[in-house]
């Protein structure tokens, strides 16, 4: 059954553990519930498990679609079929235990399938791209289902056709490769230890890495070169091991993150020339100090799919 709620606490949605009041959020439970919210056309925005998002503090006048219930997902030999709520790690575990590989990556972050189609999520040099196949997606515009292969789903870093689109991810097919539990396992120990050593974990609220790599370096390298680790504001700060990550350490506002972005993007630009993009997304509302501190940050303004 949907859940729908108006007026919602979004904060404890997001992996960032920030965000104020939605004015509605649906959590459907099956790809068939997702269909009817998107035909009833009174959504601006679906999310999966919001490990890529900030939320505004402030109250935020936007419905909103989280797919995180909606879980379903089954093996034919090296094929998989996933609807688009399903989170990776979970998945991660099941391939090594059919002796499938191809998602040993995902054993170290919390994105849903949708979330990850659309980003073209990657570490470790494994891409979701690599394995997908294809994807059933509703189209926003024409209000009809569509199956998308590979070939058209124009997969760079950090994107896909389904990014910025009026495209909306429902289930997708995988190919996976035969391997042994033993590679298997040890590929996922060595990310999880990487990830140990270099990355937080959860128990501080975050989003991953806060701005993509520009081409042929890293926003890392850069971060660090210009001295950002352990840079503040409010109770957002930038993690000791890896500047290209920000800590809600102590209740942090919106405005605390965004505020600490611009002078992590602001020192970058002025040193080395470069201008760092996000790769976490806005969802707030025009008008706001914060909104246009992100608007001088990024073309690609707002994550709208209406
Ligand atoms: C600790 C930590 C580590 C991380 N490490 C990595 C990493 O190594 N590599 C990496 O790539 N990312 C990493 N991330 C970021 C994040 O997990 C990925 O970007 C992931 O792909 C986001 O999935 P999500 O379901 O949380 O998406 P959300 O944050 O919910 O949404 C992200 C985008 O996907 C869109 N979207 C979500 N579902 C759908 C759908 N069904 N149809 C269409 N669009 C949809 C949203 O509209 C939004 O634009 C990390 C995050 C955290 C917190």
């Amino acid at each position: 059954m949907v859940e729908i709620y108006n007026n919602y606490e979004i904060k404890n949605e997001s992996t960032f553990r920030i965000g104020g009041i939605v004015k509605k959020v649906a959590f459907p439970e099956t790809v068939e519930e997702l269909i009817e919210l998107l035909k009833s056309d009174e959504y601006d925005i679906v999310l999966g498990n919001c490990s890529n998002v900030l939320f505004s503090s402030d109250y935020i006048d936007k419905s909103i679609i989280i797919t995180k219930n909606i879980n379903n997902f089954s093996f034919q030999g090296t094929k998989l079929h996933i609807e688009c709520g399903v989170k990776g790690p979970i998945i991660s575990k099941e391939c090594q235990k059919r002796c499938l590989s191809g998602f040993e990556f995902l054993i170290g972050f919390p994105g849903s399938f949708g979330g990850m189609i659309c980003m073209n999520a990657s570490a470790h040099n494994q891409y979701i791209s690599d394995t997908f196949v294809s994807a059933r997606v509703f189209d926003l515009n024409k209000k009809e289902i569509k199956t998308i292969n590979k070939n058209e789903m124009e997969f760079s870093y950090r994107k896909s056709k389904i990014s910025n689109s009026k495209y909306i991810v429902l289930d997708a097919e995988f190919a996976l490769k035969e391997g042994t539990n033993e590679q298997i396992e040890e590929i996922m120990k060595r990310n999880i230890d990487f990830r140990k050593q270099h990355q937080p974990s959860l128990s501080y609220g975050n989003a991953g890495s806060i701005f993509k790599n520009p081409e042929n370096d890293s926003a890392g390298r850069l971060l660090d070169l210009c001295k950002m680790k352990g840079e503040k504001s409010g109770g957002a700060i930038v993690f000791e091991n890896h500047a290209n990550f920000i800590l809600n350490y102590n209740n942090a506002t919106s405005e605390d993150v965004i505020t600490l972005m611009y002078k992590m993007y602001s020192t970058v630009k002025e040193k080395y020339t470069i201008e760092l993009q996000p790769e976490i997304k806005y969802i707030g509302d025009k008008g706001t100090k914060e909104y246009k501190l992100w608007e001088t940050m990024t073309e690609n303004i707002l994550m709208t799919q209406k």
